[in-house]
Formats: structure tokens, sequence, C-alpha cells
């Protein structure tokens, strides 16, 4: 059947042999197709992505790195390796790049590795303002060994308060500060940053899980020239597989590369690690960076449709692929509304909102990104739809409407059809 000598997925083979995690497969698969998808760190990969994650390179044990393994035979997993990685440098201008880290926490993980040591002060954004569980949780490994310092936004213009990180940062003399977040939908001015961790001999670390593939675009700037490391996800608007990545300055190429192995991980996935390479390809594409450009627009453009609908987005807009609403206006938690949106085949997320009055497990908002809805192929008219529908959901209180809406979102996704049917 194949023209091409590749042994990989075959669908029809896993349905035969395993009928439960096929129709697992093809349920999840109906899911995306059949509905909105608006958590704002999801995406829709391409098929080169997917074939290069469905490889037998899953199968390689290449502990170590490209020239320096642990195991024989690794002279074709090291070939999409250096590929990768210099595909990585090229994209991001950066010194050196490590696209071994299993996830982003991973590779968070392994940037704490290289820099601090259990009990020092690292500086980061408040988990209730936006940052992420690895900025210092209690319940995470960063909140747990290391002695967090949290800065936040300011009440008024819910933006960071850069003051406030430079007195903190004089205050605490933390070893690493680190900038970037979950849930926040403007720009990060790096340069103070910088400047702020030379004033204290601090280590910038840039976590850019969200907005790297606004960076890979030349939709927003970057953060790589400002920052001794830069770690993210591959899989959010980079639009690449499940995985992490960590880009440094040469200087501390070493210490990175031995925090991710031998110290954090074990074996490479190298079927992960090829599938980074062809997202990274595509990601240097003039289509990719129309494409990030876009998924700005979209979040714009619905952020201003749900401020029409009577919910306000947090800190007045946004600058990236997501908006943060406060829907207090509406009388309904985030929870609820969460809930609401999903009983009309709207997929997003529940949301603290800066200073909530709301305990975390309900919330004041919900959390919009424009990612997967932008690789369909929908335009701003398109959110203009997508927020009114977001409006219904969220006051239908009765679940009277939810048909009804999920009939409009069928129509409007089969428009802008996500892994169109063969
Ligand atoms: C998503 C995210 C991560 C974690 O990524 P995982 O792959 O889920 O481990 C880390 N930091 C930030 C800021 C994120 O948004």
């Amino acid at each position: 059947m194949n023209s091409t000598p590749f042994w990989g997925p075959d669908f029809d083979q896993l349905a035969e042999e395993d009928p439960q995690i096929a129709a697992v497969i093809l349920d999840e698969l109906e899911r995306l197709r059949g509905g909105l998808q608006l958590i704002a760190s999801e995406n829709f990969t391409s098929p080169a992505v997917l074939a290069a994650l469905g490889s037998t390179l899953s199968n390689k044990y290449a502990e170590g790195y490209p020239g320096r393994r642990y195991y024989g035979g690794c002279a074709d997993v090291d070939r999409a390796e250096n590929i990768g990685i210099e595909r990585a440098k090229a994209l991001f201008g950066a010194d050196h790049a490590n696209l071994q880290p299993h996830s982003g926490a991973s590779a968070n993980l392994a940037a704490y590795g290289a820099f601090v040591s259990p009990g020092d002060t690292v500086l980061a954004m408040s988990l209730p303002h936006g940052g992420h569980l690895t900025h210092g949780s209690k319940v995470n490994f960063s909140g747990k060994w290391f002695d967090i310092v949290s800065y936040g936004v300011r009440q008024d213009t819910e933006l960071i308060d850069y003051d406030e990180v430079r007195a903190l940062a004089h205050q605490h003399r933390p070893k690493m500060i680190i900038a970037g977040a979950t849930a926040y939908p403007r720009l990060i001015d790096f340069s103070i940053f910088r400047e702020i961790a030379d004033e204290v001999d601090a280590i910038l670390m840039v976590d850019a899980a969200h907005f790297i593939g606004l960076v890979a675009g030349k939709a927003i700037p970057s953060p790589v020239p400002y920052a001794d490391v830069v770690t993210f996800t591959t899989h959010k608007v980079l639009r690449g597989p499940r995985g992490g990545m960590i880009l440094c300055k040469e200087e501390h190429a070493a210490k990175i590369d031995k925090a991710v192995f031998p110290m954090m991980q074990g074996g490479p996935l190298m079927h992960a690690v090829a599938a980074k390479a062809v997202a990274l390809r595509e990601a240097a594409s003039p289509s990719y960076q129309e494409y990030a450009r876009q998924v700005i627009a979209n979040a714009q453009a619905l952020a201003a449709g749900l401020a029409e609908e009577g919910m306000r987005p947090v800190s007045g807009g946004t600058d990236t692929h997501l908006a943060l609403i406060d829907i207090q206006g509406l009388d309904v938690t985030g929870d609820v509304a969460e809930a609401r949106c999903d009983a009309a085949r709207i997929t997003l997320n529940k949301n603290a909102i800066p200073y909530d009055p709301q305990p975390p497990a309900k919330g004041s908002g919900i959390r919009v990104g424009t990612p997967a809805v932008t690789t369909q192929g929908m335009t701003e008219a398109d959110m203009g739809q997508v927020a009114v529908l977001i409006g219904r959901a969220v006051r239908d209180a009765d679940g009277n409407d939810a048909p009804a809406i999920a009939e409009q979102v069928a129509d409007l996704v089969s428009k802008h059809p996500a892994y169109p049917r063969g």
C-alpha cells in the first residue's frame, strides 16, 4: 500500500489488534473535529510531525548526545538530532540548543538543575497572577526544594510590576530570576529583566513555553538575546510534538546538557526529537510567519468580541495568542463557564484572574487561545462568531441552548476542518 519503504502507523492494524484503544483514538479525533478548541496551550500538529512521532525512532536507546552516546547504532538518530539542533539555533539565533527535554516541566527542572541548588532563592511570577507550577508551587519540585520569592501584576494595570520585580530582586538577591508565564496575555520586557538580573548578579531564565511559537514566527520580540537560558514546550503555538527544548548562551551549554542528561533524564525520545526537527523546519517557513501574525490578530479579535459580550479582557486585551477573561460581570465562576461551554462543544479552561476573590478551583475567569483555530484557517470574522457563541454558552444556565450552540459550532468548524476527512 505504501509507495515508500516507511514502516509506520497502520490504523487498520491497530483497530484489528486493539479495538478498545482504536475507539479512543477515533473518538478523540471526532472531538477535535466537531468542536472549537480554544485551550491556549494546544494546537494541531501536521501530518509530517505525526509521521515522525509514529516512527520506529521510538525504539532507539540513545543516552548521551550526537557522537557521544552510551549505546551503539546511533548514527542515524544522531543525524536527526544534529539537524534539529542546527534548525533551532538558526531559527532562534541561539548559541546552543538541547532538544531532549521530555516536556516543558522537564526543561525547567533541568534549568534549575544547571544553575541552582536546593535551598537557593529563585524569583518567579506568582501562580495566581499567571506563573506556572514549576515557578514555585508548593506541590511542585520548585516550591518544595527552592526558596521562591514571587512577583505579580499591578492591580490597576494588570501588567507585570517591574518596580516590584526590581525591589524584590535587591531585597532577596535571588540566584535565578524567571520571566515567563502561562496566563499572561501581554508582551514581557526582557531587557528590563536582563538589567535587574545584572544588578543582582542572577541568572535570567525565560520560560517561553507559551509564546515561543510567536517568536519563531517573528510576530513578537525574542527573549534569546537577553536570557542566559530559554526553556519552552514544543507543542503549544510552535505546533510541534509534545515535548520541551532549551536554548542557552555558549558559556552555559555544557551545564545545560549535563543537567538534561544524566542529571534529570535517561534516554531521549528520538521519535520526538525527530518530530521537533520537523516542526522547527515548518516554523521557519514564510507561511508559519503568516500563521503567527494571524494567531495574534485572532486573539485580539476574540478578546474584543468577548468584551462586547460583557466579559472583560484582563489588562484590556492581548498582544499574544491568548486572552484572560474576567467573567464576573456575567455572575458566573470560571468552573461553571467551562462546563457550560463544554456542553456546547466549546473547549476552553477556567482560570484565576489577578487578585481573584474566588478559590482556584472555581476562578473568576476563563482563558482562551487561538493557536488551534488559526491552524484550522479561521480569521477575525470567525472570531466574532466564536465570541457570540461563547457568550451564549456562558449565559446558558439551564443548558437549554447548548444543543443549538453546538450545532452552530459544528457548522463553523466544518467550514475550516481540522484534520480533514480523507
Ligand atoms: C505549559 C507550560 C510549561 C510546562 O509544559 P509541560 O510540557 O506541560 O510540562 C512550563 N512553563 C510554562 C510557562 C507553561 O506554560
